[in-house]
């Protein structure tokens, strides 16, 4: 790599905690104050209502009937990733019905008030890449690779995809995608984008999509092949979209799960939906194939991007393709070397992704450490080998930044969602910033991804609306999913003839 690859956008944007010409925090203060005095003018003055009670909860719960309704957060540490807001050390945000109206110092409104205070306040999580419908076969293949279902029994597709999928109802999809959103969203995670392969039939895509629905979260569902002859995939894809996704502004839209392929890209664009695909190498050379043919475009989403070489990075960088990289994963799994670097070189902010977790935890905070740790070693490694002209270490910023604004971008939500902007829709988390794990706070970005976990997801809105009240997910019954999800899984093995193995020796019918 040359200094003319160095990586671009966001990745300069932010110099390092303790440069003395960056003194950030005064420059963001004063934009942030700019913009709450411009922003707050004509909203009535006074608060409402007590904070950090149960009785709080109940206002919040009842008010999300009133589209109007306005919630403030007050006096949080505020992490918004919008340049143009800034950062407080104490600020507040104030959510008008779905909507994020103003950020600021001592925003004075007439709103429902919830205490921030101890807590960074920032966007929710994005993840790019997530076979949801998997859930019930959580850590089952822990130890296992990918690998074609000959290579041996621990194998993804061996054993995933060749065992326990084609076995799979609707009933199975569906409470999969329900824990699936649920954990996350209790983790924080406030949008994914869905890649279950389960299509055997109509029924097990209107599954998919109920269990989402249910869940109350954001997401991308795309619609993806399945197995055996009754999966219509993909002319199923126009029945999906008329049947469930007429209206752009609701919490799910549709892309469609094509492998590179002529025909297949061509009907998700004359449906008006984008693109995801895995790629990992190119053994057949489709994907060099498809942009040869000029169909490669910014509404692809490509996932891992291991194994690629210098002109399929081109070709994406130059049609403004998303890259998802699932590093935990695709360290673990055998996909090749996770291709955060590579990315950067080429001026791609990669998003994050959690993909299986028949394998590996479904939450960023582990996938930002991994993200961040394996950049850092490798580009250590050469900082050692006595290499010049290195890329810049990655910052706890940046990984954010990944995990949150790159995750919607790819998810081709960043009109929406991403940062903490007016005018966005409030997918906000609070995470707690005085447990005994991370205090005393003394760097924001530095205490998200090198200190957090799920434990300190205190609160979460998706669209402004409560989901995670002071660490306990609202309306949820987990005695109850715990019981549908273990009967499911039941069923599954039994039908795949697999026995219960929990301490991992085996894992194959
Ligand atoms: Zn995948």
């Amino acid at each position: 790599m040359s200094d003319d690859n160095r990586p671009t956008g966001s990745t300069e944007t932010h110099k390092t905690c303790c440069d003395p010409a960056e003194p950030s925090r005064r420059g963001l203060l004063a934009a942030g104050a700019g913009l709450a005095g411009g922003a707050m003018a004509g909203l009535p003055a006074g608060e409402a209502a007590a904070a950090g009670t149960s009785a709080t909860l109940e206002r919040l719960k009842r008010a999300e009937r009133d589209p109007a309704r306005r919630v403030l957060l007050k006096g949080g540490t505020v992490l918004s990733l919008d340049p143009q807001v800034g950062d407080f050390e104490r600020g507040d945000v104030l959510i008008e019905g779905k909507k994020i109206l103003a950020i600021g110092r001592e925003l004075a409104a007439t709103a429902l008030v919830v205490d921030a205070g101890g807590m960074i306040v920032m966007p929710g999580f994005v993840d790019t890449h997530h076979h949801q419908y998997e859930t019930i076969l959580r850590g089952i293949l822990a130890d296992g690779v990918l690998g074609a279902p000959g290579d041996g029994k621990r194998t993804y597709q061996g054993v995933i995809q060749g065992v326990f999928t084609p076995v799979y109802q609707p009933e199975d999809a569906y409470i999969s995608e329900l824990v699936a959103s649920l954990n996350q969203l209790n983790a924080g995670v406030t949008t994914t984008v869905d890649t279950s392969q389960v299509s055997h039939t109509p029924a097990h895509s209107d599954a998919c999509i109920a269990g989402l629905k249910e869940s109350g979260r954001r997401a991308v569902y795309t619609y993806s092949p399945g197995l055996g002859p009754a999966s219509q995939y993909p002319k199923d894809l126009l029945r999906l979209q008329a049947q469930y996704f007429s209206s752009a502004d609701q919490l799910l839209t549709l892309e469609l799960n094509a492998a590179p392929n002529a025909d297949n890209w061509a009907l998700a664009r004359q449906a008006g939906v984008p693109i995801i695909c895995h790629i990992v190498g190119d053994r057949s050379g489709s994907f060099e194939a498809v942009g040869k043919a000029g169909l490669m475009g910014p509404d692809n989403e490509y996932i891992h991007c291991t194994q690629l070489n210098e002109t399929h990075w081109k070709m994406i960088a130059d049609t403004g393709g998303k890259v998802s990289i699932a590093p935990a994963i695709e360290m673990q799994m055998r996909h090749g070397m996770p291709p955060l670097q590579t990315a950067l070189d080429h001026g791609i902010q990669p998003s994050l992704s959690v993909d299986v977790e028949c394998n590996m935890t479904a939450d960023m905070f582990t996938i930002m450490r991994a993200a961040f740790t394996l950049q850092r070693a490798l580009v250590n490694e050469r900082s050692l080998a006595g290499e010049q002209n290195l890329p810049p270490l990655l910052t706890c910023r940046q990984v954010i930044e990944m995990a949150t604004l790159g995750g919607a971008r790819a998810a081709h939500l960043d009109g929406k969602i991403g940062t903490l902007s007016p005018g966005k829709e409030a997918d906000i988390i609070m995470v707690a910033a005085d447990r005994i794990n991370v205090f005393p706070l003394n760097n924001v970005p530095g205490t998200v991804v090198t200190l957090m976990d799920t434990s300190n997801v205190e609160t979460v809105f998706v669209a402004g609306k409560i989901v995670k009240w002071q660490g306990k997910l609202v309306g949820v019954d987990l005695a109850r999913l715990r019981r549908m999800i273990e009967k499911s899984r039941d069923g599954v093995l039994a039908r795949a003839g697999y026995r219960s193995d929990l301490f991992g020796t085996c894992c194959a019918a």
